[in-house]
């Protein structure tokens, strides 16, 4: 399978210009300003005019309960599994997925199921070992195994800190874990990076710092998560970057509900203040907490019942970050492309460029909206509808 996209605005994340993009098979063959479609041999290919639209890498969602989260309502309150459409609607081609806060009614080996059911329906998708508590639960007898013996799994997560629903691991328990997660990650050429659910504690990122200070173990192989969660944790989050840290954000469905109730910081100002303060744009990322739940309310502040995080919070982030504080694409772009491909050390993801998997999305250029979405050369979303349905999921006509 070849195709040609034509005139694309093409954000690789970095602004790249109007180009031709040639996808052959899964892979990203060529980036030129005017490409030939290849001929002979009874090719066939696929032309696409992308004048007027913009080119940008799929998404890496890198925190997601594909197998389902919550519970902590009780057993009515846990939340379903994902589907493929509304990953790929949202424009994600690559997920990690995790378990959170209940790692013994849903365990590993289901999270890894989910994650290869996932790859089977066409997008990539890679997965944690453990959950909040730490000791963590695993599929074999040991972090190190799972990581160094199955391909899905890259790390660990969500391990939890500084929240009332933390196993209140000791410093040593923790450092340990991290430990065992970088030299798992290094034999097996993984990023074997440690993923930290940051609740509303007053410890804040106390522990990694101290892991930091007092051990050899790199800042890349922590990345705490929800650091817009709170302004103190968020400011926490600001210094920590700035001593080289990395920092996870987490979009919302409703970010003005949640920056009016909680005083969450939304992505969009996550960023401008990342740009105003200097830090390294390499440093932050951007995940949905799909699947995981959260309460709702009216705008009276009535309950309403518990939501589901959604992959589509990603791009809403990503458009208010152009429109509402005119961040550059190519910036707002960085948390769920290149970024989280570096630091999860997924090398074919997250850029446009050749030899790259060919996950792309095709945004309309005025409104950001999805047109068209490839995971791996495969249209999985034309015209802003899914083309490709997963397993159980309704087909729409
Ligand atoms: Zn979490």
């Amino acid at each position: 399978m070849i195709t040609l996209i034509r005139k694309a605005k093409v954000y690789a994340p970095e602004a790249l210009g109007v180009k031709d993009v040639l996808v052959v098979g899964d892979a990203i063959a060529a980036v030129a300003d005017e490409l030939d479609a290849p001929v002979g041999g009874g090719l066939s290919v696929r032309e696409v005019d992308a004048e007027g639209k913009v080119l940008v890498p799929g998404f890496i969602d890198g925190h997601v309960h594909i197998l389902g989260g919550g519970g902590e309502g009780g057993f009515a309150t846990r939340t379903p599994e994902v589907t493929l459409t509304t990953l790929t609607t949202a424009g994600v081609t690559t997920v990690v997925g995790t378990l959170g806060t209940d790692g013994v009614g849903r365990d590993t080996m289901a999270l890894l199921a989910k994650a290869k059911g996932l790859r089977q329906e066409g997008v990539t998708a890679y997965c944690y070992t453990g959950a909040y508590r730490i000791p963590v639960p695993t599929l074999t007898d040991s972090v190190m195994k799972d990581i160094m013996a199955v391909d899905e799994i890259i790390g660990v997560g969500e391990v939890a800190l500084s929240d009332h629903r933390s196993s209140q691991p000791t410093f040593e328990e923790f450092v340990r874990l991290v430990a065992d997660a970088r030299v798992a990650g290094m034999l097996s050429g993984k990023a074997g990076i440690v993923n930290i659910h940051m609740g509303d504690g007053k410890s804040n990122l106390s522990y990694v710092r101290r892991a930091v200070a007092e051990t050899e173990l790199p800042r890349t192989q922590f990345l705490p998560t929800h650091m817009g969660r709170n302004p103190e944790l968020f400011e926490d989050g600001i210094t920590y970057m700035k001593e080289g840290g990395y920092c996870d954000f987490t979009g919302a469905e409703d970010p003005d509900l949640w920056e009016r109730e909680y005083g969450e910081v939304r992505y969009s100002k996550v960023v401008r203040r990342i740009v105003d303060e200097g830090i390294d744009l390499s440093h932050f990322t951007f995940t949905s907490d799909g699947q995981g739940s959260f309460p709702m309310f009216d705008d009276q502040g009535e309950y309403l019942g518990i939501g589901i995080g959604k992959s589509s919070c990603l791009l809403e982030g990503v458009k208010e970050c152009v429109f509402r504080e005119g961040i550059g694409l190519d910036v707002a772009l960085r948390g769920l492309t290149a970024n989280p491909a570096d630091l999860l050390k997924l090398p074919k993801k997250g850029r446009i460029a050749p030899e790259k998997d060919a996950d792309l999305v095709l945004l309309d250029e005025t409104s950001l909206d999805i047109d068209t979405v490839w995971a791996r050369g495969k249209v999985m979303v034309e015209a802003g509808r899914p083309v490709v349905f997963g397993t159980f999921e309704p087909h729409a006509s």
